[in-house]
């Protein structure tokens, strides 16, 4: 964090055509970082830092009355300071500007917006008695914030069948597992939250069946859930992978709080790892694990790591990142068998090639966790098919994140993504239509990865391209990669280029 001090004192004044249509000021008041934004005719003073990972906000992009975060695109509200978008979750502090004549003033601080009820109360007319959410992540938990933020004062459950409560799950992967980050970075709330907000969360306990016509769900334990509307969000489950000769527990997986937990109790005395499949996860698991000093080799099917997402010329790139901090790929093979029993194992390969380990990672894809829809009989489409509302086929029952498919107004498709943003947005969007505001889903969607001190961000959404555009230098990790069909960006990737992200993704919202 810079230095507030070398920045100029707003309270002082600034000198207002200074800052052009757009533009922001970097400055302090007393020993807040504050920047002063300019939108048309209007003025304002905001906090300098997004509340998700503290995201330096003079870097990000102004869109009408509202800011962007360059690192994760939360987006906020510059009159209020609200979190319009996740996945910032909390608003950021506003200032006052005074003008007199041509110069602006930054003193006083605004209050904060008013707080989201504690209890569960009088619900008003059309508002459903009741809301139960079906999974405690990115979706559920965005979901009970926004109801309450909305000041639904209903009863709302959330009942999940993670151990732990809602959690930053992509830091599962990043800087938890490699050791750089606490414990306490990962709940996305404190345990205070749920109680302060009257969100009843019941946790380790499964939801086992729906009855759409009565309206309840029933849990693994027999309890049940009455509910006026209903959001699903039981997100994905890791694929297993099935090999000849592997026992039980001895290929991990990487989907929970316990199984990122599980991976570091092994990591501990671990020398060497082998992680299956060069997905995002299984690679950000490899830069992890190499963060600790083990030595990686990663086995992969294709012939370039994620090329079926980013093309070969990202995907070979992505490889040169990893072979640069010493992992050691073995493309275009399969996993014929796993022997040992003890602390080391043996890998082999296709071809024959053994490698010795003391942990293996399979990070071969995710399944959407579709039983409980399938079973009560709600219209599937490889997902839950939900309408623009988000809408399932049952009354008041809603799907969002990861199970959700949904008509996406910027490719044409009925798309299912699995993004974290996405999936709090969806939640943040279901809950608004529970209380009966009618918004349409239009987001376009975005998703990070981290690959050492690499990210790459993605906007939009191309499942197949008939060009790629590439504008800058792949090598020195700064370029725009455009995935275009019929002469139209379907999506684009960034490396070291984070306002463009931002400014291709207004672009795709305006084109939508
Ligand atoms: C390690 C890791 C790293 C990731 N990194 C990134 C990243 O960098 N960027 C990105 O965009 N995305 C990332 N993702 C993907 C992102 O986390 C998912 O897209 C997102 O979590 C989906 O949210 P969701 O709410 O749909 O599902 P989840 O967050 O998976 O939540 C589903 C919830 O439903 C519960 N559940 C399931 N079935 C039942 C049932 N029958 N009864 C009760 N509860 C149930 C589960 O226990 C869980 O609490 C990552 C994922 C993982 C696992």
């Amino acid at each position: 964090m810079n230095n507030t001090d070398d920045r100029p004192d707003l309270a002082t004044g600034t000198n207002v055509h200074s800052i052009a249509d757009g533009g922001i000021v970097r400055g302090r008041v007393d020993q807040d970082e504050v920047l002063l934004v300019r939108h048309g005719s209007a003025l304002f003073a905001v906090a300098a830092h997004c509340t998700h990972y503290s995201g330096d906000l003079a870097d990000g992009l102004v869109v009408g009355e509202t800011l962007r975060c360059p690192l994760h695109h939360a987006c906020f509200s510059l009159r209020t300071g609200e979190a319009l978008r996740a996945p910032a979750l909390d608003s950021i502090q506003c200032w006052k500007v005074e003008r007199r004549d041509d110069v602006a003033y930054v003193r006083e601080k605004l209050t904060a917006p008013a707080a989201s009820p504690t209890r569960a109360g009088a619900v008003r007319r059309g508002e459903p008695d009741a809301v139960v959410i079906v999974g405690g992540g990115a979706a559920g938990l965005a979901a009970a914030d926004m109801l309450r933020r909305e000041g639904y004062a209903g009863k709302v459950t959330m009942v999940s069948a993670d151990s732990a409560p809602p959690c930053d799950r992509p830091n599962l992967s990043k800087d938890y597992l490699a050791g750089t980050a606490s414990d306490d970075w990962i709940p996305l709330r404190p345990a205070s939250y749920y109680t302060e907000h009257g969100i009843d969360l019941l946790l380790d306990t499964r939801v086992s069946s729906l009855d759409v016509e009565r309206r309840f769900v029933r849990s693994d334990d027999g309890r049940e859930f009455s509910y006026g509307a209903l959001l699903l969000a039981t997100g994905a489950e890791a694929l297993p992978l099935a090999v000849p000769g592997a026992a039980p527990g001895q290929i991990h997986t990487l989907r929970t709080y316990a199984d990122s937990r599980a991976i570091i109790a092994k990591a501990a005395s671990a020398k060497r790892a082998v992680v299956i499949g060069a997905s995002f996860i299984g690679l950000e698991v490899a830069a992890s694990l190499r963060t600790r000093g083990i030595a990686v080799d990663v086995v992969e099917n294709a012939r370039v790591p994620m090329e079926r997402v980013l093309g070969p010329e990202l995907g070979r790139l992505v490889q040169s990142l990893h072979e640069a901090q010493g992992v050691k790929f073995h493309l275009g093979q399969s996993l014929a068998r796993v022997d040992g029993s003890s602390a080391t194992l043996r890998v082999t390969l296709g071809d024959g090639t053994i490698l010795e380990t003391d942990l293996i990672v399979a990070g071969v894809g995710v399944r959407p966790a579709l039983a409980l829809a399938e079973k009560a009989g709600l219209a599937l489409d490889r997902g839950v098919a939900v309408d623009q509302y988000l809408q399932a086929s049952a009354p008041g029952v809603f799907a969002a994140g990861d199970i959700a498919r949904w008509p996406d107004p910027h490719s044409g498709a009925r798309i299912r993504v699995e993004h974290w943003v996405v999936a709090e947005r969806q939640g943040q969007v279901a809950a608004l239509n529970i209380l009966g505001r009618q918004q349409r889903f239009d987001a376009v969607p975005f998703f990070w990865s981290q690959h050492y001190d690499v990210a790459i961000k993605y906007v939009g959404h191309a499942e197949g391209w008939d060009a790629l555009d590439v504008d800058g230098s792949l090598e020195r990790r700064d370029c725009t990669v455009r995935f275009k069909r019929g002469g139209r960006t379907l999506a684009a990737v960034t490396i070291g280029r984070d306002l463009p992200s931002l400014q291709i993704e207004q672009e795709l919202e305006l084109l939508g």
